[in-house]
């Protein structure tokens, strides 16, 4: 699933392609990705609007239009938003088509269907999870004066804490197995017995990964893609995703593997305290 650098790598990617574009058709294959409102409403309160900001919140794409609308997108597990000209052929599992001035398409793909749309104007529908995200990673709200506070007491795992979109906007499986292990923090540790020292190397790891998969174009494990069609590079530098019995690369020993609130979990049992 995409995670937040995924998402910002898409956002990056698409905006320099369709930011001032105006939105001329949009044909919804597949009416059940539109969440609000109605697929018929959305194509015709998109059409003959132009697309004057690409944003991100979390990992939530953020077109905003010139009618003051936002067309907000969750790409959920392989949802796409890829920009090309209109003499290209149409891509694999093309489920929206969104004509744009100047010869542009942009179209949304998904193989497995989860992904959601909706088209907003403040205050006229309520996004679940979209309202009540946390802090983003590299912005000067997510600081460990920021985090001590939600930790203290807390016995839920660090991991699935880290991964509460509440508490941190952004973070997926992935890059929290990797904040954890830059951290030197086991995953199952409650979030409450951390100590000041270790809220500073998370706060720390959790920029230094995000940042580092922002700079590598985001992780390609199967289907991910960014604005352009491209994968990602991060997947080369990753410490412990997907690299259970693999040496670890601090100690050597071989990684761990684990399931931690539900979620597949690697680490290192004698790296990670
Ligand atoms: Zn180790």
């Amino acid at each position: 699933m995409p995670e937040m650098p995924e998402v910002e790598q898409v956002r990056k990617t698409l905006a320099p392609h369709i930011t001032g574009k105006k939105i001329t058709a949009v044909e919804v294959r597949l009416p059940r990705l539109i969440k609000f409102p109605s697929a018929e409403e959305f194509a015709g309160r998109l059409t003959g609007r132009t697309i004057t900001e690409v944003g991100r919140r979390g990992k939530y794409l953020v077109l905003h239009t010139d009618s003051g609308s936002r067309l907000i997108v969750h790409l959920r597990m392989t949802g796409a938003l890829i920009a090309q000209s209109s003499d290209k052929p149409e891509p694999p599992y093309a489920k929206i088509k969104f004509t744009l001035s100047d010869g542009v398409i942009m179209w949304f793909t998904d193989i497995r269907t989860f992904g959601t749309l909706y088209l907003v104007t403040d205050g006229d529908y309520y996004i679940e999870g979209y309202e009540t995200l946390g802090p983003e990673p590299l912005s000067g709200d997510f600081t460990p004066a920021y985090l001590q506070p939600l930790a203290a007491g807390s016995r839920r795992a660090i991991k699935s804490f880290i991964l509460d979109q509440t508490v941190i906007a952004g973070l997926g499986n992935i890059y929290a197995d990797e904040c954890l292990a830059l951290a030197g923090i086991n995953p199952m540790r409650a979030a409450g017995s951390l100590s000041a020292e270790e809220i500073d190397a998370l706060c720390r790891a959790v920029n230094t990964v995000i940042a580092q998969g922002i700079k590598n174009r985001g992780t390609t494990f199967r289907d991910y893609k960014d604005g352009e069609g491209k994968s990602g590079e991060n997947q080369k530098y990753l410490l412990v995703y997907g690299r259970g019995g693999k040496p670890c690369k601090s100690c050597g020993r071989p990684l761990a593997t684990a399931k931690v609130g539900g979620r597949g979990t690697t680490y290192c049992e004698f790296c990670q305290k």
